[in-house]
């Protein structure tokens, strides 16, 4: 008669709280009742409160619809053992029937609640019957089966009502869990998409923070890993995205398998990850980052492709003061690019002292926005020799900062910090103005000099590069053929920013263009061709040992020849000895510039040197 022990009429908590009261409720009035009726109706109550302890043993054991149905039975039988004892369907306590009724069209199956409808009726008609068979027919009369038909219609009616709308709740309760159900798991993944890179299945960076700060609160020592694969950009732009995407999955999953429970692998944008290890030691570590390396070497094989990939690791370990995991990301950022530096496909754990140095350069950058402003910026010019003829053929224009604190700090200090804030934009068109305004007033004074000036392939972002030359020569009054702008050669090959385009735009507003430290990058001639480049400037590496290296000669002397093939002015810097100069001269180099003659001076200075010559020429 129980539905089953799941609870499915009595599904929530407080419904099964709720009985669990009815049933102390019920046990405690049959109880008093026993107590407090006649001798016939206590000895019945009282039976009826032992026969109720079985439903206590339901309700502990979490069989809800049982303690139910038994409590409903007991309730009935206790009733219509009063109606029997006492006077029958006249007696009073006949009212309780609908009540059980009501109670069990709320919280019983529809099983228990007919059975115990036609329980009751039968039971009714059976009293109203033994009734009329013990009593004189003429004295019950017609009224008593009117009583019997109209209690029936009651019971029903009554059950009825209460058991429709006891069904129109539980569906509204049903609808109401499935869409609680419902806006849970939509909630979830919800959370799921949040928290889950959609190319890689790899968790996001807040969800990684997330697992990281809760494990550190766990006081479990952790590394930060950075991985950065390495040369992935070709990948993507020679194969397609497509192919880099699948790439890039399945490093992930590569990733994946070598994480241990409590362990999390996220990606952390583009081609870099970022793993949350749990350490024990350094060495379990290294060994752990040796066998992921390896891992990762393994060719990937997409569409046709067999695509062999390594990368470069950085790490950070937390530590009590060090909890902070963005802090930890830019840590092992930084030791993932000491790891590059150090030849790629390698790892590198972070140092401490880093730190300071980065202080030191933050400082810097402050200091170099402001030097501008102050006026502690200034150019010094290098000059130039024709070496058939000594004569100084012109000037590089090279960037010193007069610091108040550090003195004179050198361009390979601050230029690329310039570079890295944005900050050789501005300071690039300050020096091509001075540089400009310079020659002019040489010019002027009778004394046409070419002006190289130094270029950063960040100066070409903005596209603006060839109408700001253009403009500074018109302001300044300087002739376009006296300016000749120093590129190195990967600038000549970047394909972004339309660098050739506004190469070729800067071309025809007349200025020169001059290949800067020729043998260190690619050496591509083919390129130097393409861009009527007028100069090739051999970068001093080659030239500084030149006398007592063979081998250096040989590659000038090469340099010297094919440069000249190509209609291209050779210019040698860095030649500090007569030994040197008169090497270069034997090969045929052009021009040259170094220490022998003069480190890179004042304006003012300059000018002596240019005058003292051309005296010295005339005697
Ligand atoms: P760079 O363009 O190769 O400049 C030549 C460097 O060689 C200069 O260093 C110069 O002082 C040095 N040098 C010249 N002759 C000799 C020599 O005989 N022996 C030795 N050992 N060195 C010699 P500097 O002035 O320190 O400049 C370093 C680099 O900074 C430059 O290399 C250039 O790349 C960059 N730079 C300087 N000024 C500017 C600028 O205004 N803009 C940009 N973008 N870069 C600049
Ligand atoms: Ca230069
Ligand atoms: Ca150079």
């Amino acid at each position: 008669m129980a539905q089953s022990g799941s609870g499915v009429y009595l599904h929530s908590q407080r419904q099964q709280r709720r009985l669990r009261q009815v049933i102390w409720v019920c046990f405690i009035t049959v109880a008093c009742g026993s107590l407090l009726s006649g001798p016939r109706s206590a000895v019945w109550l009282s039976a009826v409160a032992a026969l109720m302890l079985p439903a206590f043993f339901w309700l502990k054991n979490s069989a809800y619809d049982k303690a139910n149905s038994w409590l409903l039975w007991a309730l009935t039988i206790a009733i219509s053992g009063l109606l029997l004892i006492n006077s029958g369907i006249h007696e009073p306590l006949i009212i309780c029937y609908p009540m059980i009724l009501m109670f069990a069209a709320l919280f019983a199956g529809p099983r228990l609640y007919l059975s115990l409808v036609t329980f009751m009726l039968v039971f009714c008609c059976s009293l109203a019957a033994v009734d009329w068979w013990q009593q004189n027919l003429t004295a019950i009369g017609p009224v008593r089966w009117q009583t019997i038909v109209t209690l029936a219609m009651l019971f029903s009616v009554c059950g009825f009502a209460v058991r429709m709308v006891a069904q129109d709740y539980r569906t509204l309760l049903k609808e109401l869990s499935d869409e609680n159900l419902r806006v849970q798991q939509s909630h979830q993944t919800i959370l799921h998409l949040a928290q889950t890179d959609r190319l890689t299945g790899l968790a996001q960076r807040d969800f990684a923070r997330q697992c990281f700060e809760q494990w550190h609160q766990q006081q479990v020592e952790l590394a930060v890993v950075l991985l950065d694969l390495d040369q992935f950009k070709p990948v993507n732009d020679s194969l397609g995205h497509s192919v880099g995407d699948q790439v890039l999955a399945e490093i992930a999953s590569r990733l994946a398998q070598q994480l241990n429970d409590g362990e999390i692998a996220c990606r952390f944008g583009g081609d870099e990850f970022v793993l949350v290890l749990r350490t024990v030691d350094e060495t379990a570590l290294f060994a752990r980052l040796d066998s992921l390396l390896s891992s990762l070497q393994q060719p990937i094989l997409v569409e046709e492709y067999s695509i062999q990939l390594s990368a470069s690791v950085g790490v950070a370990f937390s530590s009590p003061q060090q909890h902070d995991f963005n802090q930890l990301c830019r840590m092992a950022d930084q030791a993932m690019y000491k790891a590059k530096d150090a030849g790629r496909n390698t790892y590198r754990l972070y140092r401490p002292e880093w730190q300071q140095h980065q202080t030191d350069t933050l400082k810097l950058i402050t200091e170099l926005r402001q030097a501008v402003q102050q006026q502690q910026l200034e150019l010094h010019y290098q000059p130039k020799y024709e070496l058939s003829t000594g004569r100084l053929n012109g000037v590089e224009a090279l960037l010193r900062w007069q610091h108040p604190e550090l003195g004179w700090v050198g361009p390979q200090h601050f230029i690329p910090l310039a570079e890295e804030t944005g900050l050789i934009d501005s300071l690039g068109l300050w020096v091509l103005r001075q540089a400009c305004q310079q020659a002019a007033q040489w010019y002027l004074a009778g004394q046409p000099l070419v002006v190289a000036v130094n270029l950063s392939a960040r100066q070409f972002r903005s596209g603006q590069l060839p109408q700001q030359v253009a403009m500074t020569l018109a302001d300044t009054g300087l002739p376009a053929h006296l300016l000749e702008l120093e590129l190195t050669e990967s600038m000549l090959m970047d394909e972004q920013y339309q660098v050739q385009q506004q190469l070729a735009e800067l071309m025809q507003t007349g200025v020169k263009l001059a290949i800067d430290d020729f043998g260190t990058g690619y050496s591509n001639l083919h390129y130097l061709s393409r861009f009527q480049a007028a100069t090739l400037k051999i970068d001093q590496s080659f030239i500084l040992q030149l006398n007592s290296s063979i081998r250096d000669q040989a590659l000038v002397s090469g340099m010297i020849q094919l440069a000249h093939s190509l209609g291209l002015t050779v210019v040698a810097e860095g030649v500090e000895r007569s030994e040197v100069a008169t090497l270069l001269s034997q090969m045929h180099c052009d021009s040259a510039q170094g220490y022998l003659w003069s480190k890179p001076v004042p304006a003012d200075q300059l000018w002596l040197l240019l005058t003292q010559k051309q005296a010295s020429n005339l005697n």
